[in-house]
């Protein structure tokens, strides 16, 4: 043992900061060490952060902020370790492939309420509680120190603030109960909340002997916490009765009064809630993967494509897999795009698994989402139901991973670490040794290629599970049935959707813009207005009266005149859901219209979603106009036609998954209409008839639409069969950016050689976004090595100094 271990441990520490690579602490206290996976408060430079310990160091290299001398941590948060050493192995795994530093990752893992804040912070010292234990105040509403008490009550420790606004005298006195030994004040300290710990009161003798004859009462309380052994009682569960005599029986060294940290190491409860039974019986198809599946859970990691057709009931396949799962005491994650979208999905697993299932909602208020989460962790709930964030969720005795809608974009995180939930729950299903089932009506074009490739096996759900056959498809030519006065209607159309309103039956209009027009146009010097941040197109709402930037959320008042050249003619041009919305009111003005989009279901409006959905599925909307949140997953059984406006647009954005992603859009809107009893029908409006994503619709023909567009991949050098890798890079200063982006570039070439292509430097399609200039490069390779060892030395060259911002997207799945 060198001297320095002896005088302490050694630990390797992962900083909450935008910087490489992991650190080396010492634990000054002798004799201890951090747990791995402790949250630690470190010095870093001349700052104080949030750290996590995950490992031991073995040497005193690389001291935290660059110094070469070693540093002591300067406290370890209080409660159970943030993360296990399986947490730890996946969020190293997740750092090294997306090049995120591994604080970063960390912290992303952890829900807001659990994360370390820098606040000061007072903590109940266990001398503290000990003399609040004999006060016997724990118990009782006895008159107590009332600081100690307040600390006491909020679980040991609460930030300074709020203890003084609690009680506003609490300053002088901290002083004195610091200096007494009964409290600690961090100095800047970063805490996070207190573990949840269980209070239980505990028998220390059966012996009720010391207990006057008359007191039955207090033997009948006694007698009660015997019963409980060495587990004791949660006193929480007492009558207020009770709690006095417990607190007699303590002072008289019969029964004490115990904290005890939620263990997470505890195993997981062998023997999970009841699960109902379904109702349903399951179909040839399903029964088919379900036998494979649930064979497949006790054989280690597997993946699985579950392809089915809109509506073929692939969620009743995985809530039979979990079941199974569940009797075999191994837990669940079950990944879906969007929770707020699919309350039905969520209701589905409530029925079926009740109290078993944590849903990670971000709509939850912060508090609910900690205490589900917490919950997880301790085993206590054995599934998890979130977005793509809840592919870090606490799950014990990971047994099979679920993504439903496997293919949909918003698994990808856009912004800080840049992972993609459906990647990363396939490896966290393997480091588990769970199962991997990935689900989609419109498989992602990775997914198809696993396949091809053996990666993963397929499952077919060919046909729906409900008595109608899929919705037949009819393009309307818009070249030859032009949209009607109001510009949006063809005759077909809007025939199809008097029919429908005439019999009583549902409609969905998907338009993938919203507001009321795209743009304005300036008719003198055709020039459109654009947001001055950002370089795009300002979009007109009518609800608000205002010009609305789709990227920053500026909004401007609707301009007279051309900002450019001040010619009064300028007009709106072009349509979003909100203009239909208006005209199908003017056009149908008995119908009932609802709109659902960003703007009816921002986050200040999940009220308003909630309604919508629920209004729809209960009959009570005629007509639905939506973007893409209209086509995700819902299952309405009253619709019967879907109307798709324009697609035109989303075919022609400068992404080589495009035709792909307007496949899978049209496929899942069309997958809509026609669940319930009367069949379905859906009506395209188009100027490209003969582009391949319709024509594959029409034909509700996935695989050889994916069999072109693969051989296109191929023929074209880009994923599947090329990996790749985007650097984004952006700057206030235009000149900063392009210098920036060409550093970037040239050591990327220098780096990767033959083995990487570069493309770039080259300005974003989104030039400027929230007042920044935004470049780009692309780096692509067969082989992951290289190209990851290109994108390190491009971000190397760049970072240097400034305002510039450079971030590395492995996989990257935008191209704005
Ligand atoms: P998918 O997710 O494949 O689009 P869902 O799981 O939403 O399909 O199922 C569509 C509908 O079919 C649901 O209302 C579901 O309850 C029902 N369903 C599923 N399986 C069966 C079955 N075997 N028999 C009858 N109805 C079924
Ligand atoms: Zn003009
Ligand atoms: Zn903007």
């Amino acid at each position: 043992m060198t001297e320095l271990e002896a005088a302490g441990a050694l630990l390797e520490i992962a900083v909450a900061l935008p910087v490489p690579g992991t650190f080396t602490y010492r634990d000054p206290r002798p004799g201890v060490a951090a747990a791995i996976g402790a949250q630690v408060v470190v010095p870093f430079g001349a700052r104080t952060v949030t750290g996590f310990v995950v490992g031991r160091a073995a040497s005193r290299a690389a001291g935290g902020g660059g110094g070469a001398e070693l540093r002591d941590i300067e406290e370890v948060v209080v409660g159970e370790p943030a993360f296990d050493e399986a947490m730890i192995a996946f969020g190293r795994w997740t750092a090294d492939y997306y090049q995120a530093p591994l604080g970063e990752v960390l912290r992303a893992a952890l829900p807001q309420g659990e994360q370390a804040t820098a606040k000061r912070a007072v903590r109940l010292t266990e001398l503290g509680r000990r003399s609040l234990e004999r006060q016997g105040t724990l118990i009782a509403d006895a008159p107590r120190d009332p600081l100690l008490g307040a600390l006491a009550d909020a679980g040991g420790e609460l930030p300074l603030g709020r203890l003084v606004k609690l009680h506003p005298r609490a300053r002088g006195a901290l002083a004195r109960l610091a200096e007494a030994g009964l409290v600690e004040i961090g100095d800047e300290v970063v805490r996070r909340r207190p573990a949840p710990t269980l209070v239980l009161a505990v028998a220390t003798s059966g012996d009720p002997g010391a207990l006057p004859k008359r007191a039955a009462a207090r033997r009948a309380a006694l007698a009660k916490i015997v019963a409980a052994g060495a587990d004791g009682l949660p006193v929480a569960s007492l009558t207020a009765s009770e709690r006095m005599h417990l607190r007699a029986l303590s002072m008289a060294g019969l029964a004490r009064v115990e904290h005890r940290p939620i263990n997470p190491s505890s195993p997981m409860s062998p023997a999970p809630p009841p699960i109902a039974a379904s109702p349903i019986v399951l179909n040839g198809a399903q029964a088919q993967a379900v036998e494979t599946l649930v064979g497949a859970l006790s054989g280690g990691f597997a993946s699985y494509l579950l392809h089915g057709v809109t509506g073929s009931g692939k969620t009743e396949v995985y809530l039979r897999v979990i079941a199974a799962a569940r009797r075999a005491g191994r837990g669940a994650l079950v990944l879906v795009p969007e929770i707020a979208l699919t309350p039905q999905l969520a209701a589905r697993f409530r029925a079926r698994f009740g109290e078993d299932v944590a849903v990670l909602h971000s709509g939850l208020p912060p508090r609910e989402r900690l205490a589900a989460w917490r919950r997880l962790r301790a085993g206590e709930v054995g599934i998890a139901l979130g977005a793509r964030s809840a592919v870090f969720a606490p799950v014990r005795a990971l047994g099979v991973v679920v993504v439903d809608e496997e293919h949909d974009p918003s698994f990808k995180q856009e912004e800080g670490v840049r992972y993609h939930g459906r990647d990363l729950a396939v490896v966290r299903a393997q480091q588990a040794g769970a199962l991997a089932i990935l689900g989609s009506a419109t498989p992602s074009l990775e997914s198809a290629h696993n396949v091809e490739r053996g990666r993963f096996k397929r499952l077919a759900l060919p046909e729906r599970a409900t008595p109608r056959p899929l919705p037949a498809v009819e393009i309307v030519d818009l070249r030859r049935h032009p949209p009607g006065p109001d510009g949006l209607l063809s005759a077909p159309l809007a025939e199809a959707i008097g029919a429908a309103l005439a019999a009583g039956e549902q409609s969905i209009l998907f338009l993938n813009r919203r507001g009321f027009s795209t743009v304005m146009l300036c008719r003198g010097c055709g020039q459109v207005v654009r947001c001055e941040n950002c370089v795009v197109s300002m979009t007109y709402h009518r609800g608000r009266g205002r010009l609305c930037c789709h990227y920053c959320g500026r909004t401007t008042p609707v301009p007279v005149k051309c900002p450019s050249c001040d010619s009064p003619r300028i007009e709106r041009l072009g349509t979003g859901t909100e203009r239909v919305e208006a005209i199908v009111r003017q056009r149908f003005p008995d119908a009932r219209v609802a709109r659902l989009d960003r703007d009816t279901a921002g986050s200040g409006a999940a009220r308003d979603l909630e309604t919508i959905l629920r209004r729809m599925q209960a009959g009570e909307i005629d007509l639905l106009v939506g973007t893409q949140m209209v086509t995700k997953g819902h299952d309405f059984p009253g619709v019967t036609l879907v109307g798709v406006l324009q697609p035109d647009q989303a075919m022609d954005l400068p992404d080589f998954r495009a035709t792909e992603r307007t496949f899978q859009l049209l496929e899942q809107v069309a997958g809509r209409a026609g669940r319930g009893d009367q069949p379905g029908r859906v009506i395209i409006q188009t100027y490209r008839p003969d582009h391949p994503a319709i024509t594959a619709v029409v034909r509700h023909d996935y695989a050889g639409f994916a069999r072109a567009e693969l051989d296109e991949r191929r023929a074209t050098d880009y994923p599947p069969f090329t990996r790749m890798i985007a650097l984004r890079l952006d700057a206030r200063d235009a000149a900063e950016a392009k210098a920036g982006a060409t550093a970037a570039a040239e050591a990327a070439r220098a780096a990767g050689g033959a083995a990487v292509r570069v493309r770039g430097p080259a300005e974003a399609p989104l030039v400027r976004l929230r007042g920044r200039v935004r470049w780009q490069v692309w780096l692509s390779s067969p082989d992951r090595a290289p190209l990851a060892a290109a994108a390190r030395a491009a971000a190397r060259a760049a970072k240097s100094g400034g305002d510039l911002r450079l971030s590395v997207d492995v996989d990257p799945q935008s191209v704005l």
